[in-house]
């Protein structure tokens, strides 16, 4: 039997350690558009018949009703939300989560197709920090130059003083694209691959799908963070339906972790490599460089399920190995959102711990504020 013991984070503000832009349109045409919006699935009819009974989105329904001060229905939440402009309504819910700093990914969506960082972080009252992905970088370089080793000396290059060109920490969907288990190549199999990535950008794809050309120059990228001890993100488990999910698990980057000209490069483990949590919750266990992030927006999930990948990671991991983030993403209800309920699910799990006599109620605070905030501004050096 548990002791209620009140945990309260309420007042913390999240440092949100990876998340995406937000549109600049913020209007949708039909509730199917909208509901795209929270669900990794590209069936239109997920959004048609099932996105609406997740508990996700009974949960966000609820929230916003309140929230906007309407009925608790997808169609009054969304006339209310069309009577604000982009810049209130991403304002009034960023505001409204308390958030210190935006860590961003800005390369995806496209930059022009959402607010810029300043505007963002203006409307929001944070700070915003840009982080870069490298599978976009790798696609342009690979657009500009010709051979394997033109290329990569360009992605060296640029790669050359990440901090200085203002980034914060490098991220890789390598998991979307080829998976986790990033291998060594011969050149010429490396050189094969190439080839085939030009027979296939030739055909009108330039998306950079060829595992002996993405790993290679995926270890020159990881080279130079090792080097400039630049945190790493690399997305883990739950994605839309383009990942291998078997392929997400982030027990295949043991041949990336266990090298130990890469000790130097922190590795965080994005959205708690779900439903992979305790391989990922292990791996902070045991290697000093990697971290586990909790993210409440993305992936979509019921209370229940939440509380149990946070249990899984305090149980685990050190406290001082877990990041908060929201996934949030083109809409500002995911990063508003995650905020609430991370800050919420968290004091759950961490009374817990209180009550199993693992932290008194002060430890649990400290830990709660490391888990929003503090761990991510000593992480990613945000205290300048
Ligand atoms: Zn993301």
């Amino acid at each position: 039997m548990l002791r209620a013991e009140a945990v309260d984070l309420r007042h913390v503000p999240v440092v949100d350690n990876h998340c995406h832009g937000i549109l600049r349109s913020q209007s949708f045409d039909d509730l199917v558009s909208w509901r795209g919006a929270f669900t990794e699935s590209v069936e239109p009819g997920m959004m048609r018949d099932h996105v609406s009974s997740t508990t996700f989105y009974r949960r966000l329904i609820r929230a916003l009703s309140s929230f906007l001060g309407c009925e608790s229905h997808e169609v009054a939440v969304l006339a209310a939300r069309k009577e604000k402009d982009t810049a209130g309504l991403a304002g009034d819910l960023l505001r409204a989560a308390n958030i210190e700093t935006l860590l961003i990914d800005t390369g995806h969506p496209p930059p022009d197709e959402v607010l810029p960082l300043d505007e963002m972080g203006g409307v929001g009252g944070c700070r915003t920090e840009p982080m870069l992905r490298l599978e976009t970088l790798m696609e342009d370089l690979l657009g500009e130059h010709d051979s394997l080793e033109e290329v990569r000396e360009a992605l060296a290059a640029a790669l050359e003083d990440v901090r200085a060109q203002g980034y914060v920490a490098l991220k890789s969907i390598a998991a979307y694209r080829t998976g986790l288990d990033v291998r060594t190549w011969q050149e010429d199999e490396a050189e094969a691959s190439l080839a085939e990535f030009r027979r296939d950008a030739a055909e009108g794809g330039a998306r950079l799908a060829h595992k002996p050309l993405l790993d290679t120059l995926l270890h020159a990228a990881l080279a130079e963070a090792a080097r400039q001890e630049v945190p790493v993100q690399f997305h883990t488990g739950y994605g839309d339906s383009d990942t291998n999910l078997l392929l997400g698990n982030p027990l295949h980057l043991r041949a990336v972790l266990e090298r130990p000209d890469y000790r130097g490069m922190p590795v965080v483990l994005l959205h708690e490599c779900y439903p992979y949590t305790r391989e990922g919750g292990y791996l902070a266990a045991v290697y000093e460089n990697v971290y586990l992030d909790l993210s409440y927006g993305i992936p979509l999930l019921g209370y229940g399920e939440m509380l149990s990948f946070t249990r899984e990671a305090l149980g685990v991991a050190p406290i001082s190995k877990l990041l908060y983030s929201s996934d949030g993403i083109g809409v500002p209800e995911l990063h508003w959102m995650s905020a609430i309920d991370g800050r919420h699910v968290l004091a759950l799990a961490l009374e817990e711990l209180v009550a199993h006599d693992e932290l008194s109620i002060p430890e649990a605070e400290i830990a709660g504020e490391s888990v929003l905030r503090r761990n991510a501004v000593r992480l990613y050096g945000l205290a300048e």
